[in-house]
């Protein structure tokens, strides 16, 4: 098996707020919120996600969604002190994450992170979109969560995107899932993103494409096997 990972900002005047977990057996992409201007944290969005990547990583023992569920509840206990937890707008973040275990492929996708798999028959695309639920202060909120399992010698291909990633399909439609995965496949995560910029680029104004953020950080963790 061979992973992949590209990650650019959306822009070049504040840090990325993704963040991509490549490590044994787990795969993920997080995509922080963006803060609004009341948080009832002193801390900040990259702040957030840099802490549920690294308890998300400790606790890569459990299933997807246990494992989310302790990684929210042991960042929280790292703020609980000093921030107010109970504040609507706390920082969270978008997850999609993939397991790979015992030949199992165990995915999960709580807000509108995107996680698709191929296999030799079908394709998987699993996100979220229409929805605000995010892996913020509540471990309940993983009961939202969509999740699934597919056994691992079907896979083929794997790739877990940030939404900023995400619209070179679903906003932009340069590529259909399959033609994403080819190009993928042939020239790598960064091609997609690349190509994508591309387009944004040449509709600055958000005209042809309306949309919030013109470019948005875009994180793509991809998996060939
Ligand atoms: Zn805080």
């Amino acid at each position: 098996m061979r992973t992949q990972m590209a990650t650019e900002a959306g822009r070049s005047t504040a840090p990325s707020e993704d963040r991509a977990i490549v490590g044994p057996n787990l795969l993920a992409v997080l995509d922080g919120v963006t803060a609004k201007p009341e948080t009832g944290c002193v801390h900040s969005v990259g702040w957030f996600a840099d802490q549920l990547a690294a308890e998300l990583l400790r606790f890569a023992h459990l299933d997807p969604a246990a494992s989310l569920a302790e990684a929210i509840r042991q960042t929280g206990e790292l703020h609980s002190d000093g921030c107010d937890l109970d504040h609507p707008d706390s920082p969270s973040a978008a997850v999609g994450l993939v397991q790979i275990k015992d030949d199992v492929l165990r995915y999960l996708v709580l807000g509108d992170a995107t996680v698709v798999v191929g296999t030799k028959r079908e394709l998987h695309v699993v996100s979220d979109t229409s929805t605000n639920r995010t892996a913020g202060a509540d471990p309940g909120a993983v009961s939202h969560a969509r999740t699934g399992a597919i056994p691992l010698p079907d896979v083929r291909r794997v790739a877990i995107l940030s939404d900023g990633a995400a619209r070179a399909v679903e906003l932009f439609n340069l590529f259909d899932w399959p033609k994403a995965l080819e190009l993928m496949a042939e020239n790598g995560p960064d091609d997609l993103i690349r190509k994508m910029r591309q387009v944004e680029k040449e509709d600055v104004k958000a005209v042809d494409w309306p949309r919030k953020k013109v470019s948005d950080d875009a994180t793509i963790v991809y998996l060939d096997r």
